[in-house]
């Protein structure tokens, strides 16, 4: 199974399971846009399927048994969800890691401005941006507005078909000559990709009627003042559905296949594991995109007390036992691989570079210069996924990011590896990664969810 193209083969019976499984895939992608999305839409989903909150279980003493179904939710963006195995719990986790944030702009804290009668949003970009990628093309706002009263208001702009878009303007070409002999990292600078959210007037007022209007709006449509922007959490994304790509539908596009293609085959595999024999996760974490910092980020000591909480329901209370779960666990940090693309084929090494409907991808290594940053998996670790894969007739590769030297990027393979754990990176293959655009092959997309499915078994 070792790098070859599935679509080469694959039986009418597997191609309608791909192209089954890229639909609910969509579907997950087009509402999913934000971290606290994809929290919300993974908790709806457990609880219909009888998954117990951690913290309420924990709250009652209410003893762990295998078989259990748990889900623990951190601040709105960071889930991890269990399955209770049938070994004890220091035998070790099986463990799937993902990242639901994806590069994007946030609004600034004060972003509201007129400016020559237009109202435009300020924005800080998330994540690394090729920033001339975000203009000219439709946007919506997804997030939330914080209130001080302890209330917080769901705000999205731009997903219904009857919504108003939002954009970022560029210079006409008739005008560009200067804009364009800059090179391509300023050709947009940061501090230009406001958003314009309107141009009309309010009647009778004199200075900044634009801003006055849209205020108003904000204030009749969804009770919003402007000084409640000071605690919002609002993400400008590209507007509209995942779609399928290429007349022969083999693909999908979309926006943040980086990191939620890997979050929901990670996600999905948890939830079709029956009676697992070690117990199983499906941690998705938040701020992977900007060093993976912060409280909901793969850093947060979250993780280890959700583990912590685990141990003590099923009976485990001393310290080292908490650090013997983690040591004995294992993980596939689940994160995308940057694919082939055949117009740019001087950035990989084509021996070691990762194709499209050719399976799983796994890093041994992923880092910058001399794999700096990286976690390097183990040979023995890697012979045992390599395994797992074999057995279960799962078509998977292996690339490196890049050629030596011609860049980098790190996952959160690292930071569970400081628990002493064996973490090897796992993923799809995606094309324009980071960008409004991201395609991955559908076969891919079921081939590493049968892949993560595979090592929960
Ligand atoms: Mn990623
Ligand atoms: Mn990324």
């Amino acid at each position: 199974m070792y790098s070859k193209n599935i679509l080469e083969s694959a039986s009418k019976e597997k191609l309608n399971q791909i192209h089954a499984f890229s639909e609910d895939y969509k579907d997950f992608l087009s509402t999913c846009k934000t971290e606290r999305e994809c929290v919300a839409y993974c908790k709806k989903i457990a609880l219909e399927l009888g998954y117990k909150d951690l913290d309420e279980l924990f709250k009652n003493h209410t003893k762990l048994q295998p078989g259990d179904k748990v889900f623990h939710i951190n601040r709105k963006k960071n889930i991890a969800l269990y399955r209770i195995g049938r070994k004890d719990l220091l035998e070790g986790i099986k463990i799937l890691g993902a990242h639901i944030d994806s590069p994007r702009l946030d609004l600034k804290q004060n972003p509201l401005y007129e400016k020559n009668n237009f109202a435009l949003l300020d924005t800080h970009y998330y994540g690394g941006i090729k920033k001339y990628q975000w203009v000219t093309i439709p946007l919506a706002l997804h997030g939330v507005f914080a209130k001080k009263d302890g209330t917080v208001v769901d705000f999205v702009l731009g997903e219904d078909e009857n919504d108003p878009i939002v954009g970022i303007s560029d210079l006409l070409i008739h005008l560009a000559q200067d804009q364009l002999k800059k090179p391509a990292a300023s050709v947009i600078e940061g501090e230009n990709l406001d958003v314009t959210i309107g141009s009309t007037p309010l009647k009778g007022k004199e200075t900044d009627a634009v801003k006055a209007f849209i205020l108003n709006l904000l204030k009749e449509k969804y009770d919003i003042e402007e000084e409640d922007f000071v605690s919002s959490e609002i993400e400008v994304v590209p507007a509209g559905k995942a779609r399928d790509y290429g007349l022969d539908r083999s693909m999908v596009a979309g926006y943040g296949h980086d990191d939620r293609v890997c979050a929901y085959t990670s996600f999905r595999a948890l939830l079709d594991i029956e009676d697992p024999e070690y117990t199983t996760c499906c941690i998705l974490v938040d701020k992977e995109e900007i060093g993976s910092v912060g409280a909901t980020g793969a850093q947060s000591k979250f993780f280890e007390d959700s583990i912590a909480q685990l141990l003590l329901l099923t009976g485990h209370e001393s310290y080292f036992d908490l650090r013997r779960c983690m040591t004995k666990s294992m993980m596939l940090s689940s994160d995308v691989s940057a694919a082939f693309d055949p117009l740019f084929p001087e950035v990989n090494e084509p021996k070691n570079a990762c194709y499209f409907n050719h399976g799983i991808v796994f890093n041994k290594y992923t880092g910058s210069r001399g794999k700096s940053g990286s976690n390097d998996t183990s040979a023995e670790f890697f012979a045992k996924v390599r395994n797992i894969m074999d057995t279960n007739d799962v078509y998977y590769q292996t690339a490196e990011l890049g050629r030596v030297d011609q860049g980098g990027g790190g996952t959160i393979a690292y930071i569970l590896g400081n628990y002493n754990m064996d973490v090897a990176d796992a993923g799809v293959a995606v094309f324009n990664m980071h960008s409004p655009m991201e395609i991955a092959s559908k076969a891919d997309i079921y081939e590493a969810y049968l892949g993560y499915k595979a090592f929960l078994k």
